[in-house]
C-alpha cells in the first residue's frame, strides 16, 4: 500500500528530504548541509557530488528514520535552487568541475558586455529575464570557454548541461533520463518562454551546443524512475520545478492575482499571472511558475536581496541579539521605531531602485534611540521592501492584490507580520505547513501520478495557520511609505 510523497529539497546551502502523507502533512524529514566553496572574492561554487550525495543520503534517512518501506512511495518530487549550473560527462557521469552557483557574480563581465552590444532588450523579450550573472547562460558560457576541453567535447555531444534538477534526475535514474522543466529552464536564459522551447538564437549567441540541453517537460510529467540498485525500488519522478515556484504552488496560489512571499535570507515574491506571460519593462522578471499537461502558468517575480539576513546582521554584526526570534521581544519592548529608519541596502537595492551602489542606512537616530528601536526598524524594513515590490506588481498589471501569503524562516515574526499587513492594507495569510516549497514538489509529482484527480483537491489540503489583518488607516500607511522613500533616497549611489 502507498502511503507517501518524497520531496527532495536540494537548496542552496542543505539536500532535504521530505516525506508527505496525501493530506500534505509532513510524516518524515532529514536534512544535510554540504560546503559552500568561494575560491575567489565574489565567486561561489558547489560540489554537484556533494549535492547529488547529501540528497540519497537524506532520501535514505528520511525512510529509514520512520520504518517506511520504499515501496510505500506513491512518488517523488524535486524542487532545487534555480539557475546554479552543472556540466557532466555523459558517459562516466562525473561532473567536469565544480557547479557555478546563482550567486555567483564571475560573468559580470560577459553580461556588461552583451549589455553595452544592446542584447537586453532581445534576452528580455525571448526569456522574461533581466541580463544578470544570477541565470545560468553566461555561467555556461564561462565553463565552455574556461574548463580545457569543455568546448570540444561540448560539440562532440560528450556533456551534458543541466541545472540541479537535471543533475539530480540523471542521477536518480542512473544517467537514463537528461531532462528539466518548464520553470528551471526558464531560468536558464536559454529557453524561449513564450514557444518552451530552447531557443537557437539564444543558443548561438552564448554558444552552446544544442546537445548539451536537457529534454525539457512540463513540471507535472513522469519524468522517469529510479535506478532500482539505488533504493531498492523503482521510484515515479513525477513532478520537479524551482524552488520559488514551488512555494508558489505548495502556498495554493493557483489562481491569477494570488501572490507569495518568501521571506527567507532574501526576500521572494511571485505573483501568478495565468497564462500568458506578462512582460514588464520595470525590472521585474517574467517567468514560467509551472506546466500542467498542455496548460502553462506563468508568473511575475520581484526579490528583496536582503530580508531576514537583515535579521542575522543584528545578532552576528550588531551582536543586540542572541538568537533571530528574539527580535520580536526587542523589538516589542518600544511601541515604535521612534523614527529611526534601517535601509539594509548591505549589497545594493533591487526593485524598484535597482542601484548596486546604495549601501546600507541607520537614520534619525537620537539621544533616545535604543537598540530596541533598531531591532523594529530593522524588522519593519523587511516590510517596506516587500511593499515597495508588491507596488510594482500592481502598478504594471493595473491591479490591486487582496491578500499576501506568506512564508519562509522570518514569517515566524508576528510582529514584522503585522507591520507588513498595516504598510500594505491587506491581509496576510501564514499557512499551517510553512515548508511549502517541498510541498509544492510533493503536490506537483503526486498530481502528475494521479494521487490527486485536481488542483481542486490539492487546495482542500490548504490551511491557513493564522490571518493577520491591517489595522491601520490609509493615511498613517502613505505617511510610513513617504518616510521610508526618503530614507532609501539617501542609501542609494553611497559607493563611488
Ligand atoms: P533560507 O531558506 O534563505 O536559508 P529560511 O526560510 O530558513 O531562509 O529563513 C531564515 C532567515 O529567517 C534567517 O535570515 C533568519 O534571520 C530569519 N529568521 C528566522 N526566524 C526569525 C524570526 N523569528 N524573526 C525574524 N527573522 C527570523
Amino acid at each position: 500500500m502507498k502511503k507517501y510523497i518524497m520531496a527532495l529539497d536540494a537548496g542552496t546551502t542543505s539536500s532535504r528530504c521530505i516525506l508527505f502523507d496525501i493530506g500534505g502533512k509532513i510524516v518524515s524529514m532529514a536534512q544535510r548541509e554540504f560546503p559552500q566553496i568561494f575560491p575567489r572574492e565574489g565567486w561561489v561554487e558547489h560540489d554537484p557530488m556533494d549535492i547529488w550525495s547529501t540528497e540519497a543520503a537524506v532520501a535514505a534517512e528520511a525512510v529509514l528514520k520512520i520504518g517506511a518501506r520504499w515501496d510505500e512511495i506513491y512518488a517523488i518530487g524535486i524542487t532545487n535552487q534555480r539557475q546554479t549550473t552543472v556540466v557532466w560527462d555523459r558517459k562516466s557521469g562525473q561532473p567536469i568541475c565544480n557547479a557555478i552557483v546563482w550567486q555567483c557574480r564571475r560573468t559580470a563581465d560577459i553580461c556588461e558586455a552583451l549589455a553595452k552590444d544592446g542584447k537586453e532588450e532581445f534576452i528580455k523579450e525571448r526569456t522574461g529575464l533581466l541580463l544578470d550573472p544570477y541565470f545560468s547562460a553566461t555561467k555556461l558560457q564561462w565553463i565552455l570557454e574556461n574548463i580545457d576541453g569543455a568546448r570540444e567535447k561540448a560539440e562532440a555531444g560528450e556533456l551534458c548541461f543541466g541545472t540541479v534538477d537535471s543533475w539530480l534526475i540523471w542521477k536518480l535514474t542512473g544517467g537514463r533520463v537528461h531532462a528539466t522543466d518548464y520553470s528551471n529552464a526558464a531560468r536558464t536564459m536559454l529557453f524561449n518562454i513564450h514557444t518552451l522551447e530552447w531557443d537557437e538564437e539564444l543558443l548561438s549567441l552564448f554558444g552552446v551546443p544544442r546537445s548539451m540541453l536537457p529534454r525539457v517537460m512540463p513540471s507535472a510529467s513522469l519524468f522517469g524512475y529510479t535506478d532500482a540498485a539505488l533504493f531498492g525500488a523503482e521510484i515515479a519522478i513525477g513532478g520537479v520545478l524551482g524552488d520559488q515556484q514551488a512555494a508558489l504552488f505548495g502556498q495554493c496560489c493557483h489562481s491569477v492575482g494570488e501572490v507569495k512571499n518568501t521571506y527567507g535570507t532574501g526576500g521572494f515574491l511571485l505573483m501568478n499571472t495565468g497564462e500568458r506571460p506578462y512582460m514588464t519593462a520595470n525590472g521585474l522578471i517574467t517567468t514560467v511558475a509551472w506546466g500542467i499537461g498542455d496548460e502553462v502558468t506563468y508568473a511575475l517575480e520581484g526579490s528583496v536581496f536582503t530580508s531576514g539576513a537583515a535579521i542575522q546582521w543584528l545578532r552576528d554584526g550588531l551582536g543586540i541579539i542572541d538568537t533571530a526570534p528574539e527580535s520580536e521581544s526587542l523589538a516589542a519592548s518600544v511601541p515604535d521605531s521612534d523614527g529611526v529608519m534601517v535601509v539594509p541596502a548591505f549589497s545594493g537595492m533591487g526593485a524598484p531602485w535597482w542601484d548596486p551602489y546604495a549601501r546600507g542606512m541607520i537614520i534619525g537616530i537620537t539621544r533616545a534611540t535604543t537598540r530596541a528601536h533598531i531591532a523594529r526598524a530593522t524588522l519593519e524594513s523587511l516590510a517596506y521592501q516587500t511593499a515597495d515590490v508588491i507596488d510594482l506588481m500592481q502598478r504594471s498589471l493595473g491591479e490591486k492584490i487582496t491578500a499576501l501569503r506568506v512564508d519562509g524562516g522570518a514569517s515566524a515574526n508576528s510582529l514584522m507580520l503585522n507591520f507588513q499587513a498595516d504598510i500594505l492594507g491587506v491581509p496576510l495569510h501564514r499557512p499551517a505547513c510553512i515548508e511549502t516549497t517541498a510541498l509544492g514538489a510533493a503536490y506537483m509529482a503526486g498530481l502528475s501520478l494521479g494521487v490527486y484527480s485536481s488542483l481542486a483537491q490539492i487546495r482542500e489540503n490548504h490551511k491557513i495557520e493564522c490571518e493577520i489583518t491591517p489595522k491601520a488607516s490609509p493615511e498613517w500607511r502613505e505617511e510610513k511609505i513617504r518616510v521610508w522613500r526618503r530614507a532609501v533616497e539617501r542609501s542609494l549611489g553611497w559607493i563611488e
